[in-house]
């Protein structure tokens, strides 16, 4: 209801305007016809004075606005009128009755009057072309100074000038005809424009036309006056005011008013292109993930993007306006930045082109916005805004800090390692294959394990360092290199010859292309190793035949105290050969142990029937031992390729530890069976099993579980550690399953000869 009230009330104001401006024209044409009648000459003289005015109006507008134009239409035109009123005015002054100029008659006014329209209907014939094209100004208003110099002295010195005015007669011939050619010249030129009507605001466009036809009106009566007193003159005068008021309302008053419309639409379609980039700028500033801030020299926000606003927690008109420094940036950061600020004022981009600084959000929380400063001038030089972009980088400098502590530990966890640690990246031929490594970086341990410094050998190659290393039959830069290149690490120990040391080495890549060797020296330990393998060697070496003679001669001794019936010293005689046969298993065990260390236990292979094997053993077995039954469980049905007696030595060891660590059990079972291509063999017993922790070593060298060797259980931890050797021999696996109090199941396994 409301809307529609304040619309009625519009069109009501609009038409009372429109009413009240048709009054006033009425008014005026009413005086002026008044004026006519009272005094022609005046009359005459206010009609042409208020056509020189507007005429004039025309080209000083156009004159002074030429430099914002975009095409020169209007500039071109608004030359024309200037030589038009002057023109003009020459033909009030030589008017019938003015005297200004003396002139015999009537003729010359007609002259300069019918010139005048000749000039301005060929000036707006031709005016569109300098819609597209470009005017010489300077130029083009010395020719109309020429051309209307020749025309002035034509009219009044030479008097050349065709005769359009006879006293008596009236107008002549030429008149006549001249004033329907400018008709149709307008008419032509109204076409013209209609045509082109797209690079003209509408009501421009209609103003002109208007005009156009006015004029073309107006000269229809100037046709046929015979008196330059008479009515059709004064019609002819009236039309003329109306034509020049309409071109009044369409540049000057227009002009003044809208400068947009009459600009011609090439103008304000390109400020609405400008409108629309300006907008499209906004968004694109807008969507962007950086700030983008303005200041004004008063360090006042003229402008922040949305990611700005976000970034600081305010809206954007919370923020425009309010003052940078002060509202948005931490008290003691304030004097840095105006500083900043202030050198940027001067012009001094580059000193702090990118500049980081803390920014305070609404929450309270400080962000380090990293930030590219530059300026805008004026005319005069003066900064007159800051811009700014910057981005937050508050995370990135806690993830850089986070790093760099994070790389400190870690170089502190590098340097201070007890192991010795050597970084080397690889170098390869064409084939890919490792013919080199350079030393890339080690450790503090590492000098002290090789007694090389880093700087000898940090960025050289290892065979600058080790000239010899090729020579090495374990070949280091193809065992090196292919965990470079593979990414296969391993764990060895090893006799360096070049520094001849023992070393416990872990190698894996870190990178490919790159290898880390974790070292520790195990020189010492080596010795003591070999020390304490020599002494079982020779050991077992020399007690072996002693044990084999008193075995030999207690076995004698035997026989005859039989046959003495000599009981009491047959019983001594029997613990004795017990005891030697202890003695005589353990040096067995300490002389596998030192042929396994010399690599000198040999294996007398051949097929065999493991089934026939087993059983023999079960029953040797069951033939010595009274306290457990031992159960064979399953069927094997395969024959293997082995040493049959040490495959049977691995078998007894196991069976006899079930006995001996179960002796609340009753039983001992011997599962047998076969997977994929292999015969699996194992000993249950339901006896003291064994520790988790423990079931990792007990395949070592003297290695006793301590609840055994606690629980006065005999035995020197060798018999697991030869049986997982003779089977890895074999190409096969010893394995553990054991829970405590329960019991445990030992297993071995052997390929199955096909
Ligand atoms: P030994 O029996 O002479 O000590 P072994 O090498 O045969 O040496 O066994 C190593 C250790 O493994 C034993 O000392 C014992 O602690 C543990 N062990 C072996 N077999 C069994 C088993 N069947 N049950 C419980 N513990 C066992």
């Amino acid at each position: 209801m409301l809307k529609n009230g304040i619309g009625a009330i519009n069109i009501l104001e609009l038409r009372a305007e429109v009413l009240y401006r048709i009054l006033v024209g009425v008014a005026i044409f009413f005086v002026l016809y008044l004026v006519s009648t009272y005094n022609y000459l005046l009359f005459h003289s206010v009609a042409e004075v208020f056509s020189i005015v507007i005429a004039m109006g025309i080209f000083m507008v156009a004159w002074n606005t030429r430099k914002f134009m975009n095409n020169d239409y209007f500039l071109f035109v608004g030359i024309s009128y200037h030589f038009i009123a002057i023109l003009d005015l020459i033909h009030t002054f030589t008017y019938k009755g003015m005297g200004v100029i003396p002139v015999p008659d009537a003729n010359a006014a007609t002259q300069l009057w019918i010139a005048a329209r000749y000039m301005q209907a060929i000036s707006l014939f031709i005016a569109p072309v300098f819609l597209r094209k470009k005017i010489n100004p300077i130029l083009t208003f010395f020719i109309y100074l020429i051309i209307s110099g020749l025309i002035i002295i034509s009219v009044l010195y030479w008097r050349n000038f065709p005769v359009s005015f006879i006293e008596g007669s009236g107008l002549t011939q030429f008149k006549i005809i001249s004033e329907y050619i400018i008709s149709l010249i307008l008419i032509a030129t109204a076409i013209i424009l209609i045509n082109k009507r797209k690079n003209f605001d509408k009501t421009v466009m209609s103003y002109i036309i208007v005009s156009l036809l006015l004029t073309v009106a107006s000269e229809i009566f100037f046709t046929f006056y015979i008196s330059v007193y008479g009515i059709s003159n004064m019609f002819g005068h009236l039309l003329k005011i109306a034509a020049f008021y309409y071109f009044y309302k369409a540049i000057i008053q227009i002009g003044l008013e809208k400068p947009f419309d009459l600009l011609f639409l090439d103008l304000k379609r390109k400020g609405n292109q400008l409108i629309q980039q300006k907008e499209k700028v906004e968004q694109y500033i807008n969507l962007a993930d950086i700030i983008f801030l303005v200041l004004d020299p008063q360090q006042k926000v003229t402008l922040i993007n949305n990611k700005g606003c976000k970034i600081l927690g305010y809206k954007k008109s919370e923020i425009i306006g309010s003052n940078w420094i002060k509202s948005f940036t931490p008290k003691r950061d304030r004097k840095k930045v105006q500083s900043v600020f202030n050198k940027l004022l001067k012009g001094k981009e580059n000193a702090i082109h990118y500049f980081e600084n803390p920014i305070l959000t609404k929450s309270g929380e400080e962000r380090i916005i990293a930030w590219h400063n530059s300026y805008i001038k004026n005319n005069h030089g003066k900064t007159v805004s800051v811009l700014s972009s910057g981005e937050d980088i508050t995370d990135r400098k806690r993830m850089e800090k986070a790093l760099r502590e994070s790389e400190r530990n870690y170089r502190k966890l590098f340097e201070n390692q007890l192991h010795g640690i050597v970084l080397c990246k690889i170098i390869t031929n064409k084939h890919n294959d490792p013919v080199n490594y350079v030393y890339v970086n080690a450790n503090q341990a590492f000098e002290k394990y090789t007694g090389i410094k880093r700087k000898d050998i940090l960025g050289k190659t290892v065979t600058e360092v080790i000239p010899g290393i090729r020579e090495d039959a374990f070949n280091p830069i193809k065992t090196y290199g292919n965990v470079a290149l593979t990414g296969k690490e391993f764990r060895l120990e090893r006799f360096h010859k070049y520094f001849k040391r023992w070393y416990q080495e872990y190698v894996y890549s870190p990178k490919k292309g790159y290898f880390i060797i974790m070292f520790s020296e195990i020189t010492k330990k080596m010795e003591l190793e070999k020390r304490k393998n020599d002494f079982i060697s020779i050991a077992s070496h020399e007690l072996k035949t002693p044990v084999t003679s008193i075995k030999i001669f207690s076995q004698i001794l035997k026989k005859r105290l039989a046959k003495m019936n000599d009981e009491k010293d047959l019983h001594i005689l029997s613990s004795l050969n017990d005891q030697v046969d202890r003695l005589s298993v353990l040096v067995n065990d300490l002389l596998d142990v030192s042929r396994i260390d010399d690599g000198k236990m040999v294996f007398n292979k051949k097929v065999f029937d493991l089934d026939r094997l087993i059983k023999k053993t079960i029953l040797d077995f069951q033939s010595i031992t009274d306290t457990h039954e031992i159960i064979k469980n399953g069927e094997l049905n395969v024959k293997v390729i082995g040493d049959e007696s040490r495959i049977s030595q691995v078998l007894s060891n196991l069976i006899s530890n079930a006995i001996k660590y179960s002796p609340n059990g009753k039983k001992v079972i011997v599962h047998l069976k076969n997977e994929i291509g292999q015969a699996i063999i194992g000993v249950e017993d339901f006896g003291h099993g064994i520790e988790k922790y423990d079931q990792q070593k007990i395949f070592g060298r003297f290695y006793r579980s301590e609840n055994v060797s606690r629980n006065g259980y005999s035995g020197f931890g060798l018999g697991l550690y030869i049986a997982s050797e003779i089977v890895k021999r074999h190409d096969g696996k010893i394995w553990i399953e054991s829970e405590v109090g329960k019991g445990s199941k030992f297993y071995f396994s052997l390929p199955v000869n096909s």
